[in-house]
């Protein structure tokens, strides 16, 4: 158990999974900042995909075209 879980508080990616949904651990995804503070993610596979969008509603539950960007880690 990790102080997480200790204390029932949830970590930033964790925060980001709930709200972006897979595009957070996704390979293709490049987050974007606005002047104003709020976070983007654009897929770089929607290029090549019809069944994909530039910027997809968030958050994104079920993606045909995630791929786990390896250097994600828990
Ligand atoms: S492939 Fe899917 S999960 Fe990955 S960035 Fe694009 S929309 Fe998000």
């Amino acid at each position: 158990m990790n102080s997480h879980e200790e204390t029932g508080r949830l970590t930033d990616r964790e925060q980001a999974r709930v709200t972006v949904g897979q595009c957070v651990d996704c390979l293709h995804a490049r987050r974007l900042t606005s002047r104003k503070g709020s976070d983007f993610y654009r897929c770089q596979k929607a290029k090549q995909d019809d069944r994909l969008m530039d910027y997809p509603p968030l958050p994104v539950q079920s993606c045909p075209a995630f791929a786990r960007d390896p250097a994600v880690v828990d």
